[in-house]
Parts: C-alpha cells; sequence; structure tokens
C-alpha cells in the first residue's frame, strides 16, 4: 500500500475526528482517581464517543476488545480495561482512536494519578517532550528521520529508553497505513516529507532500558526490567508551511486542571 496523501478538505476531515479524541480523553480524565477500575474509564470513553455519534475505532479492532488502550505502569502500551482498580502513584498511559465520517484520529496521553514518584513526572516530562521535538521536525523538505532521530536523541539524552518493536504510522481512512514512524532513527535519513502526509507520532518510552515482552493475552506489551513507560501521541499533518498538529491537549490539561487526582506536569 502507497502512501496516500491528502486534500486540505480530507485533512479538515481528519481534524474533526482528531478532535473528537482530545474531547474523549478529556472526558475520561475527569474519572482518573484511586478506587476507579479501567474498564469503568472505558465505558465512559465508549458512551462519549457514542454520544457524538462516532465509532470507537479500538473496538473490535483485531479483535480487541475495548475502547482505550489504558497501560498501567510498566504496560507500555495496549494495555486492555479491566476490573483493575488504579491506585495513588499510577502512572496510566490512555490511548483512543475514533472514525467519524469515514476517517480516523489518534491520540494518546499518560496521566499521573494521585502522588506519583519524582522519576515519574520527568518520565511523563520527558516522553511528552519527545513528542513535541519530533513534532517540531515536520516540515516539507525534512525526512522521516529528522522527526525519529529528535524523538530518540532527547529521550537518550534523559537517560530514558526508546521502545523500537512499536512505532507511529500514517493514519486517514485506515487507523495504520505507510509510511512508518519509527521513534529512532538517523537525520536526513528516510521518506521525504511531503504536504498531504498525515501521521500518527507516539513516542513510547521507558524510564529504564528499552526492552519490552509482549504476553500470552495477544495485546499487553510491558518493559522487560518492570520500570515504568510512558506514552503521548499526536495526529499531525505535514503543510506548506510546516506541521498542523490536528489533536489537541488542550482540553485534557483543562480537565487535569479540575481535577485534583491527576498530577500536573505542566506547572
Ligand atoms: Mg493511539
Ligand atoms: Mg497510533
Amino acid at each position: 500500500m502507497d502512501i496516500k496523501y491528502k486534500t486540505a478538505e480530507e485533512i479538515e476531515s481528519i481534524r474533526v475526528s482528531s478532535l473528537l479524541v482530545s474531547e474523549t480523553l478529556a472526558h475520561v480524565a475527569q474519572f482518573i482517581k484511586p478506587g476507579v477500575t479501567t474498564l469503568e474509564l472505558d465505558k465512559s470513553a465508549e458512551d462519549f464517543i457514542k454520544s457524538k455519534n462516532a465509532i470507537a475505532a479500538f473496538k473490535g479492532f483485531k479483535g480487541f476488545p475495548g475502547t482505550l488502550c489504558i497501560s498501567v505502569n510498566a504496560e507500555v502500551v495496549h494495555g486492555i480495561p479491566t476490573k483493575r482498580v488504579v491506585r495513588d502513584g499510577d502512572v496510566l498511559s490512555v490511548d483512543c482512536g475514533v472514525i467519524q465520517n469515514g476517517w480516523y484520529g489518534d491520540s494518546a496521553y499518560t496521566f499521573g494519578v494521585g502522588q506519583i514518584d519524582q522519576s515519574d513526572i520527568q518520565l511523563l516530562q520527558v516522553t511528552q517532550q519527545c513528542l513535541m521535538q519530533g513534532i517540531a521536525k515536520v516540515k516539507v523538505g525534512n525526512r522521516m528521520g529528522d522527526v525519529s532521530s529528535a524523538i530518540q536523541e532527547y529521550a537518550e539524552l534523559h537517560k530514558m529508553g526508546v521502545v523500537r518493536e512499536l512505532i507511529g504510522h500514517g493514519i486517514g481512512r485506515n487507523l495504520h497505513e505507510k509510511p512508518d514512524v519509527p521513534n529512532y532513527g538517523s537525520r536526513g535519513q528516510g521518506i521525504n516529507l511531503k504536504a498531504g502526509l498525515v501521521i500518527a507520532i507516539e513516542p513510547m518510552i521507558n524510564k529504564g532500558k528499552r526492552g519490552i515482552k509482549f504476553h500470552d493475552d495477544g495485546w499487553t506489551v510491558t518493559t522487560i526490567d518492570m520500570k515504568n513507560s510512558a506514552h503521548f501521541e499526536h495526529t499531525v499533518a505535514v503543510t506548506q508551511n510546516g506541521y498542523d498538529v490536528l489533536s489537541s491537549f488542550e482540553p485534557i490539561q483543562s480537565a487535569i486542571e479540575k481535577n485534583i487526582n491527576i498530577y500536573n506536569i505542566n506547572v
């Protein structure tokens, strides 16, 4: 499958879907507190997406049972919502995708529940910053390796591990399209970034070593050293002028500021 470049109009459709993902993550953030189960958080997302007449993109995708991927602590991504109870000090990565009018949006945010460790505060800040460093390299004339290496260099500068086995992706009429968007690479290498390319950039960063383990449930991925991992993701379009972030952390940030049970990493 070749890369499908999008028209300006198509990018606006992907923005609508991506912003619904952001609103969904903000909605879920209201309910994050010690004692809630990841399944309850999942249900809140499912109800919200239905109320907007959209489709939860992950539910049923290759058999995934949830609306959200909720990955706790040493879980990297693809955590299945269950009756697991969220605790004070947990690091909760929440990934969401929706389909609206046939277009996908995909975004993820990692929340610190209550009082988290200093090292986890740094993990969350560094991972969010890795995403921003990658996005800053998105412009016509740059290569994918410029994005990838910016993410890798920022993480490694802070002595954190960059997951290799799971990467970002093109997005549009499908959740996962060409091209691959690795979180590691070399400057000046990889495909040319052209206007109309829409990609999900999603660094998965480990506090310890980069190695991960795939579990027998077919989904859950954890770090091998069982140290915590974080994940931030935006859907981003390449434009003539640089980048256009189609999802937004603003509604999530507003929700965090109203919820004393979430540690605000952006203070
Ligand atoms: Mg995602
Ligand atoms: Mg993604």
